[in-house]
């Protein structure tokens, strides 16, 4: 990161972003005074018993920033990098992308300080519990609802799910999403987070009138976000010419097929030497004469000299925070059409709201229904956030603060709580 960049404080780069969209929309400063912190905010600790007999204390965080909308929601995170103030601005932002889409719902995040991969199954079971126990009294299916983040999956739900559930004597299913299917989990949610991002691409090609038959496309991040947006561009007639993942990348300028690259991972654990495909690193992929770039694997990796580079028209932002501030900074110069995380990535949030609702109803619906109900809610957001963008000549990502800070305002508004 350069000097000139905003600083590396997560929390305080939401604060920045906050009082950037309060100003915009000309609302009373104390909408961001409220908006800057967490309304509640715990900090547990708790011991687990190892499998060599020895005591270890864990750290975990819950952080409930808003809920004028709805309940808190918003995945828990397991690594050793988990803080305080990355938990905050986590739970901020997903008070932002639960109100840019319209979900009924606030906006939480937690986690645990620790290494996964250094826990035996058994360990990873019972630091699960006891998280979900240190923080069971201020969580619930009408209160705040987790989900899966880095590093937690679908059976660290169960877990959770299955303990709450012991707490409160009764099944509790709806206290927490991203379950496996036999538990109350919801048909399409796997691939809800590349599926909800190839809606938004979709309509941003529409309004550039750039025809997605044939636009040349490159993913940055081969995992499951990034994976599914390749497949699903592909059925849609996109050239997906280059992919990479942790291990380095492959590169077709003809075009390569999606799934043999989803086969070779398989079998390798990389992208990198499918058959067809020449080496490709991330810096080469990001300076590659296309179309449309997804950047779905890591923070930070669209820095100012890197966004000099790019010749895409459009840059979906499949994963969380891709792009430094002074990057987007120098894309709107460009003229590059920026879809920002809170509105690209976020159809894994609403197909979690979905598993929440068809939990609280008792009644599940199909995949399809899933899916069509995501693409609706999706090209509402894109439309509302388009919307926004034209009328106020802002970037696509000051668009989405200002549409989630207003309906966030409007709510806390009518509450009495301004
Ligand atoms: P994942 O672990 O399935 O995939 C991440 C991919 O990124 C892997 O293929 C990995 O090899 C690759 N990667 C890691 N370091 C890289 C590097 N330096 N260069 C290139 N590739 C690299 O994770 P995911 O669930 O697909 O999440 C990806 C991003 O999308 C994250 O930022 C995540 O926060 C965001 N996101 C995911 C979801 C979801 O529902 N899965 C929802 C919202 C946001």
């Amino acid at each position: 990161m350069t000097s000139t960049e905003a600083s590396p404080n997560p929390l305080l780069n939401a604060q920045q972003e906050i009082h950037k969209a309060v100003q915009a929309l000309n609302l009373e400063p104390a909408v961001a005074a409220v908006l800057s912190e967490p309304q509640i905010f715990l900090e547990v600790s708790f011991p687990v018993k190892m499998d060599d007999g020895s005591i270890r204390v864990f750290k975990g965080y819950r952080s409930q920033h808003n809920n004028s909308l709805g309940p808190y929601k918003g995945g828990i995170r397991f690594h050793p990098e988990v803080n305080a103030d990355e938990v905050k601005a986590l739970s901020i932002w997903m008070s932002l992308k639960c109100a840019v889409l319209g979900l009924p719902l606030g906006g939480g995040k937690g986690g645990v300080k620790c290494n996964p991969k250094e826990l035996s199954p058994r360990e990873l079971e019972e630091l699960s519990r006891a998280y979900i126990r240190s923080i069971s009294q201020i969580i619930g299916p009408e209160k705040d609802v987790p989900a899966p983040d880095v590093y937690t999956n679908p059976q660290i739900m169960a877990w959770m799910a299955d303990e709450f559930s012991k707490i409160n004597n009764y099944n509790t299913f709806g206290v927490i999403t991203g379950k496996p299917l036999e538990i109350g989990g919801s048909a399409g949610r796997s691939e809800a987070t590349g599926r909800g991002c190839v809606f938004t691409i979709r309509e941003a090609c529409a309004k550039l009138n750039l025809s997605l038959k044939n636009a040349k496309v490159a993913i940055q991040g081969f995992g499951n976000a990034g994976s599914v947006a390749a497949k699903l561009l592909h059925q849609l007639g996109a050239k997906i010419i280059a992919a990479t993942d942790s291990s380095g990348g492959a590169y077709n300028p003809e075009g390569i097929d999606p799934g043999a690259l989803i086969e070779f991972k398989k079998q390798t654990g990389s992208v990198k030497g499918t058959p067809g495909t020449t080496n490709i690193t991330n810096e080469e992929l990001f300076a590659l004469d296309c179309d449309i770039i997804v950047p779905a694997a890591l923070e930070n990796v669209i820095t100012d000299a890197i966004a000099e580079k790019i010749k895409a028209k459009i840059i979906a932002e499949a994963a969380n925070g891709p792009t430094t501030p002074e990057a987007d900074r120098i894309l709107q110069e460009r003229g590059v059409l920026v879809i920002p995380d809170i509105l690209a990535n976020a159809g894994g949030v609403t197909v979690s709201y979905f598993e929440w609702v068809q939990n609280l109803y008792g009644y599940y619906w199909t995949e399809e229904e899933v899916n069509n109900r995501l693409e609706e809610m999706m090209v509402r957001a894109f439309n509302n956030v388009y919307q926004m963008y034209s009328d106020k000549n802002v970037s696509m990502r000051q668009a989405a603060y200002m549409v989630a800070v207003s309906r966030i305002a409007k709510a806390m508004k009518i509450r009495g709580w301004l």
